[in-house]
């Protein structure tokens, strides 16, 4: 009995949040059990991250952070760091989960959002109801992908801002994962670290570690074979 379909069908149907088809016990989803597994990875991930984001707030604490602030021209820093600041205040992490939660609060037709005291009460809440109702919005909410992608932002920004890698990372082209079975390419823009191990797609989480870079360079510019170039 196959369970996979050998002869690729450009129709069949796949993740709405990334490229993969749905193997054949998915088939009722909107989201894989991939990109679900991950984005609970992520969900439990953010209180600690949002706590670490605290430690960042001020400019000296870290050299990293500052970047942003000074611009070149060697102006006075603010006395705060943008990004970790961002991350935690209004229309950061906590808001931006929240309007998750109470997006599928009214889907499911529950309670509005109930009072949790203060940022970290409302944080922990709130993961707590979206890591527990995840499985059915990926098997029964029609806008997951949107959620996905905003958990997934949230998440690698915060992760990026805490570690120090986010102003080093550059653009490198779009992600073509799902273009070789048949389908769209993911198309999300990679960018990654010169001292990363590896390339990680922030959509679809397709990752290419660093011996395959050069086949994935040559994908992206549209050849199949990397081009022959003389030692750099
Ligand atoms: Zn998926
Ligand atoms: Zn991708």
């Amino acid at each position: 009995m196959h369970t996979t379909p050998t002869d690729i069908d450009p129709d069949a149907p796949r993740c709405t949040h990334c490229p993969r088809l749905l193997r054949h016990d998915e088939l009722d989803r909107h989201a894989c059990r991939i990109c679900e597994d991950r984005a609970t990875t992520q969900l439990r991930a953010l209180p600690g991250l949002y706590d670490q984001l605290g430690d960042k707030l001020t400019p000296a604490a870290s050299a990293s952070n500052t970047g942003r602030i000074t611009g070149a021209s060697g102006t006075a820093p603010l006395p705060v760091a943008l990004t970790p600041l961002d991350l935690r205040g209004p229309g950061g992490i906590v808001s931006s989960l929240l309007g998750i939660e109470q997006r599928w609060r009214i889907h499911l037709d529950w309670e509005p959002l109930p009072f949790r005291g203060d940022y970290e009460h409302s944080l922990a809440g709130c993961v707590t109801m979206l890591t527990n109702n995840l499985p059915w919005a990926c098997e029964n909410y029609a806008d997951i992908a949107a959620e996905l992608k905003l958990i997934n932002a949230l998440h690698s920004r915060a992760e990026s801002t805490v570690t120090g890698q986010w102003e080093q990372r550059v653009p490198i082209g779009c992600c073509p994962a799902g273009a070789d079975d048949g389908g769209l390419p993911c198309g999300e823009r990679l960018k990654v670290s010169p001292w990363a191990l590896e390339i990680k797609c922030g959509g679809c989480g397709t990752t290419w570690p660093r011996t395959s870079w050069l086949a994935l360079g040559a994908t992206m510019r549209g050849s199949d074979t990397p081009p022959i170039r003389s030692a750099a």
